[in-house]
């Protein structure tokens, strides 16, 4: 059976005892980014004189670029730039976590910094107030390099009883599930819910809707809870879409979507224009859908297992084999949302939201670069 780190052995009592005490007006500001792979999170902490009251209270930082993929060591300084706080449930109020944007020793973004094409997009579109959910799929592991729970040699009974499952043979891990939601709810991310997955130890959470770009920002720093949450329990989430070969399911970052206009009486119309633009744009998408190209999918968009294929679109109500699903309601009431299945769990949000607005809503004709 899988084992936990080393870290998570410390006794925790010890901890609270530290944890408990009191830090004058002083306040933790843990700044947080994405690194130079496009999939890692880094983070350090420092003090601040007193408790920032809103973002721009909180000044640029920078960190050392060459340790991070990010830039070559002799002009290694990147600038931190910050775009949104949260409360931190780890040390508690009042110290705040803080998303940031990265920027090179130039000031412009570095090359895994999507965020502000995407703003950019997301401005030129303001009118249809476009909204996103999306829905994260994660694996855990136990430090031996094996999923969580799963045997050493050998595997578990096939798929079927887990979705959703109740039991301890067959929801593998549900302390990091129950707390990782009490974290987001703390720290304000909008989290729309939880549910076991499909292959043992494998889970998911929803983030939204969300206006615009705070969907990107707000699931970047959910998954950071996640991972600092998994550490404390000496377990690893990986986001990878198909973190185990064979009959078991990969895990995706369902991106929903709806405008004003499809949310209003009659929006089906409005939602099978955009499935009819995002037909034609089928392999732009998918080479922004993961960090590689479209490598990582290449393992996941198999045309089953839930999954359609790589190289060719389809879209259909209720089909969960579909590039693009409608969900039922939505076929019945005739207004609503529409769901893009491909993004691989270890999307960019960012990329992934600016190529659904560039292709449905500003009709561009412009590559979506993936930088
Ligand atoms: P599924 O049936 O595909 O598993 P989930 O219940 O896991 O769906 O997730 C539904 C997602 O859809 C949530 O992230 C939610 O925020 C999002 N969502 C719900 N309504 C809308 C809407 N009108 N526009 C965009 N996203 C929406
Ligand atoms: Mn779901
Ligand atoms: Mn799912
Ligand atoms: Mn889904």
């Amino acid at each position: 059976m899988s084992t936990a780190s080393i870290s998570s052995c410390f006794n925790k009592t010890v901890r609270e005892h530290y944890m408990r005490l009191p830090q004058g007006d002083k306040c933790q500001v843990t700044y947080i980014w994405i690194d130079g792979t496009g999939e890692g999170l880094r983070n350090k902490t420092r003090t601040l004189d007193s408790e920032p009251k809103n973002i721009d209270e909180i000044p640029e930082w920078n960190f050392d670029g060459s340790s991070t993929n990010q830039s070559e060591g002799s002009n290694s300084d990147m600038y931190l730039i910050p775009v949104c706080m949260f409360r931190d449930p780890f040390t508690l109020d009042p110290n705040k976590l803080v998303l940031c944007e990265v920027l090179k020793y130039n000031r412009l973004p570095a090359e895994t910094n999507h965020r502000m094409k995407c703003k950019k997009a997301m401005d030129q579109v303001k009118e249809h107030e476009i909204w996103f959910g999306i829905e994260q799929e994660y694996t855990l592991f136990g430090s031996d390099g094996r999923p969580f729970g799963w045997p050493k040699n050998g595997f578990p009974a096939p798929q079927g009883p887990y979705y959703c499952g109740v039991g301890a043979d067959k929801a593998i891990g549900r302390d990091i599930v129950e707390c990782h939601y009490k974290a987001c709810l703390y720290a304000g991310i909008k989290i729309f819910g939880t549910n076991a997955e499909v292959m043992p130890a494998q889970w998911e959470f929803q983030v939204g809707p969300c206006v615009g770009i705070e969907i990107a920002d707000q699931l970047w720093v959910a998954r950071f809870l996640l991972h600092r949450i998994c550490e404390d329990f000496g377990v690893i989430a990986t986001l990878d879409p198909k973190p185990m070969k064979g009959s078991w399911n990969g895990a995706g970052g369902h991106t929903n979507v709806s405008t004003k206009q499809m949310r209003e009486e009659g929006g089906l119309q409005y939602i099978e224009k955009a499935i009819e633009k995002l037909s034609k744009r089928h392999a732009e998408h998918i080479k922004v859908y993961d960090p590689h190209g479209g490598q990582d999918n290449l393992r996941r968009l198999i045309g089953h297992l839930e999954t359609s294929s790589i190289t060719e679109f389809s879209a259909g109500i209720a089909n969960r084999g579909a590039s693009i699903r409608v969900p039922r309601q939505v076929g019945q009431e005739k207004k609503g949302y529409f769901e893009d299945r491909r993004p691989a769990a270890n999307c960019d949000p960012y990329l992934v939201t600016e190529a659904i607005v560039r292709t449905c809503l500003l009709d561009d004709d412009q590559e979506v670069k993936s930088n």
